[in-house]
């Protein structure tokens, strides 16, 4: 029999505002935490015992927070100085599994909102892993590799005292790719004195896995083609708007292209292109060479390839032209809140037969609840990119087990992953009276499965 644990409060409206009373600059959590509990108001009805035990106003607060400071030396033989965050926001079904982000943007706000969502997606995911984010304001555009390197390892001087592979397990997010995985383990490695896991998306001759890379946005593209499934549609012809140009944008573009959809948007923070003529396979590996290699930006495809236009980003604007192209299908795959309202309107009005989200909570509040009030098919990001996480955990499985399996293998794998999460969401929605409404599934699916492993664990 459980134990009697203290009351507590549990009631959502309060937590809201304890939270923003507590942190008041931290929307983007806040937006994360209000999209959750809208979610999981019936769970919590029919489960008095969830309140009692008073698991809302736990889940909010990190279970620890790490700031810390990383001095660099620049090129020019300059002392730099920016900030690093590891936030550890629940280990309630196994350790932290943390994607590290390093973009000027980075505060604790952003870390906050990408740990409570990391929480939930790994929790579908059906892997036994908590949910964290780190990161820091350092920005690797425009550096030089031996800068990058000099910030990678001060980061991880400091880093390393809080991960390891059964405590906090490491992958990359934005700005964090094959070259800081590599500078990060390294020091990783010399100061723990042991070659483990304890970091994903490691090259594949050092312990890395297939399709890691291309995880996020294939399992991004299988979780769409499910939830076309449903309505007899496939890719086949559709035209597909993406944003970004980086991992998930590559990929989610790489996938759509091979089931035979048009892609015909890319894009990065300085503008996008649009190429009426569809972004081919020859394209796309411009496009990896441009952005991965050559660092370069995305406004080059345009001069590489004149039948596209490019567009910069207008400030003035309060929408994106990038999604007032006529579509069938949507994949924002580059940042938080690149969707707005007016980008909803615009979708819809094209006529938009499904948005799935491949970038972390890229729809604003008010375009989610546009795409939900409407008969498309909308995909959250909990859901719909759980596949970089997912093959994150299957990394750590091959390393444990000392072997690599195949690229189809891993491939499967993810494609099993993909669809078991489309059914869990769908089966949840229904079962708490919202059906096809993937956002309520995926939280509500998260939420039991953590809630449950902190009521079984005590107050702690
Ligand atoms: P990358 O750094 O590889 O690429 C990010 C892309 O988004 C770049 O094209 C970048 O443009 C653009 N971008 C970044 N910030 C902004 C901004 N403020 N406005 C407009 N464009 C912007 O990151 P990923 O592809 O890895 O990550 C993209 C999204 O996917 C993030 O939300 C991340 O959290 C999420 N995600 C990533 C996973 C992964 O495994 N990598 C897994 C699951 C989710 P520019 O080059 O100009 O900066």
């Amino acid at each position: 029999m459980r134990k009697q644990v203290p009351k507590g409060k549990g009631n959502m409206s309060e937590i809201l505002e304890t939270i923003k009373a507590r942190d008041p600059h931290e929307r983007e959590f806040h937006q994360a935490v209000m999209e959750v509990l809208e979610s999981v108001k019936p769970v919590l009805d029919q489960n008095p015992q969830y309140r009692q035990a008073a698991v809302l106003d736990r889940i909010v607060e990190p279970e620890r927070i790490v700031s810390f400071r990383i001095p660099w030396l620049d090129d020019e033989g300059s002392v730099n100085v920016n900030r690093g965050f590891c936030v550890e926001m629940s280990s309630a079904i196994g350790p932290y599994k943390s994607g590290l982000r390093f973009h000027p943007s980075v505060n604790q706000s952003i870390l906050k909102f990408l740990a409570f969502e990391q929480v939930f997606k790994n929790a579908l995911t059906t892997l036994p892993l908590g949910g964290g984010a780190g990161g820091s304001d350092f920005d690797p555009k425009g550096k030089s590799d031996d800068e990058t390197m000099r910030f990678c390892q001060n980061f991880m001087t400091e880093l390393y005292l809080h991960i390891g592979v059964n405590t906090d397990i490491i992958t990359g997010d934005i700005g964090v790719g094959p070259r800081e995985i590599g500078y990060l383990f390294g020091m990783f490695k010399k100061l723990s004195n042991e070659f483990t896991g304890a970091l994903t998306g490691k090259g594949l001759n050092w312990g890395g896995s297939l399709i890691r890379a291309q995880a996020a946005g294939y399992g991004c593209v299988y979780f769409a083609a499910e939830m076309l499934a449903t309505r007899n549609m496939a890719f086949e012809g559709q035209k597909c708007l993406v944003s970004g140009s980086g991992n998930v944008a590559q990929h989610t573009a790489e996938k759509l292209i091979e089931l035979g959809a048009k892609v015909i948007t890319l894009s990065d923070s300085s503008g996008y292109i649009h190429d009426p003529e569809g972004v081919d396979k020859d394209k796309l590996a411009y496009v990896k060479l441009l952005k991965n290699i050559r660092r370069g930006r995305i406004q080059e495809y345009a001069d590489k390839y004149p039948g596209a236009v490019y567009m910069a980003v207008d400030h003035n604007l309060d929408y994106n032209p990038l999604w007032s192209h006529r579509a069938a299908c949507a994949f924002p795959c580059a940042t938080q809140n690149e969707v707005s309202e007016k980008d909803a309107y615009n979708l819809i009005n094209n006529n938009i037969k499904l948005v799935c989200e491949g970038a972390n909570m890229p729809c604003t509040p008010e375009a989610t609840d546009i795409f939900l009030d409407k008969p498309m098919l909308y995909g959250p990001a909990k859901a719909a990119n759980a596949g970089g996480v997912a093959v994150s955990g299957l990394e750590m499985v091959q390393n444990s087990m000392r072997l690599n399996w195949l690229g189809e293998e891993v491939d499967n794998r993810l494609k099993i992953i993909m669809k078991q999460i489309h059914h869990t969401c769908l089966d949840a929605a229904e079962a708490y009276g919202t059906p096809g409404n993937y956002a309520n599934g995926a939280n509500i699916t998260g939420f039991v499965k953590v809630v449950e492993a902190m009521l079984d664990q005590g107050v702690v």
